[in-house]
């Protein structure tokens, strides 16, 4: 299907775009789309694990690197203000690494995602905030920022750090031991969260260096994707399976990108239950914004202005009014719904 995509900027909605998806030079798109747009995002690192700029740091799929530079010499020339989305922890390049890899109780590693316990891997994300901030670009998107799932990570770090905590043998560590104690459980959650934080501070903490080397007038922003899906418990489900803590996020970056339903195919209809259930869990947003966090909604997949609509509509509902989208699900989607979802 051709998309029609003056359609889609008419509707105010910044596009995460892949090089792939444009079908002609840079210069001549946004020539052509310029006037309509406010905004618009391209992939800088996708979960291949390979940039599409050319870094210095990570593996270079080099197919586009001339694309890239040249679209955000000319967002930056015509004043559109400009992201590029990163896969951090879905990266499936470091993850055939056996030493970074997430691995599940059963001792299954996982090949398309990395284990957020590594202070390296912090560094080397860093590091790519770093390049990415030196072109002249408002945003990055930061997407897999979290664990795969509450029964992740039991690689022999995590368990080695974890398992004195609640006094068991590293080897012998099982997601029931943990689960069937409160007080354990807690602490599970508090302990994997707090990696994840520490993993975003790494990242604004670049962010913030590049910004004051580079004397920009705005600082680089790190958008933050959280997964908010009913089969994790929404908003507040997410927070412990992913290990979000959403107040912190918004002490860190300030900015979250709430990934609407990424395992559910379609969003509830207006008035339904499910679709009220999802508009209070977004309510930690107001807090959110009330400290001057920003916050937007982002769905993968979205083709048809309906879809645009739909997500609008519910925006307006959960006082949200910025909107990032993605024609795509990303490559190894269905591994990723699997190891979040199904039964690793
Ligand atoms: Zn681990």
């Amino acid at each position: 299907m051709k998309l029609n995509f003056r359609e889609f900027f008419m509707q105010k909605m910044t596009i995460l775009f892949r090089p792939d998806d444009v079908e002609m030079t840079a210069k001549d798109f946004l020539s052509t789309y310029a006037s309509y747009m406010r905004e618009v995002g391209i992939v800088g690192k996708d979960p291949s694990g390979k940039t599409i700029y050319p870094s210095r740091t990570a593996p270079v799929d080099d197919k586009y690197t001339q694309f890239f530079e040249q679209w955000v010499a000319l967002t930056n020339a015509l004043s559109i203000d400009s992201s590029v989305g990163m896969d951090f922890y879905t990266d499936g390049w470091f993850a055939r690494d056996p030493k970074y890899q997430s691995v599940s109780q059963k001792g299954t590693a996982l090949t398309h995602q990395i284990c957020p316990n590594r202070e390296e891997f912090w560094q080397y994300g860093a590091e790519i905030v770093k390049e990415l901030g030196a072109y002249p670009i408002d945003e990055i998107l930061v997407f897999g920022t979290g664990y795969v799932r509450e029964e992740f990570c039991f690689c022999d770090r995590c368990r080695k750090e974890f398992a004195p905590m609640v006094d068991q043998e590293p080897k012998r560590l099982v997601y029931d031991y943990i689960a069937d104690n409160p007080e354990y459980l807690a602490k599970w959650h508090v302990w994997r969260t707090d990696k994840v934080m520490q993993g975003l501070r790494y990242l604004q903490d670049a962010a913030r260096d590049v910004s004051e080397a580079t004397h920009r007038s705005k600082p680089l922003r790190i958008a933050v994707e959280v997964l908010i899906d009913p089969e994790s418990g929404l908003s507040e489900g997410g927070s412990k399976k992913y290990g979000y803590d959403y107040a912190k996020i918004g002490e860190i970056t300030g900015n979250v990108l709430i990934n609407l339903f990424p395992w559910s195919p379609t969003l509830p209809r207006r008035g339904t239950k499910e679709y009220n259930d999802l508009v209070e869990s977004l309510y930690f947003t107001t807090e959110f914004k009330r400290r001057g966090g920003r916050a937007s909604l982002f769905r993968w997949g979205v083709r048809t202005l309906e879809q645009f609509q739909e997500i609008k509509a519910l925006g307006k509902d959960a006082g949200i009014d910025r909107f990032v989208v993605s024609f795509h699900y990303p490559a190894d989607y269905s591994t990723r719904r699997e190891s979040a979802i199904g039964n690793y």
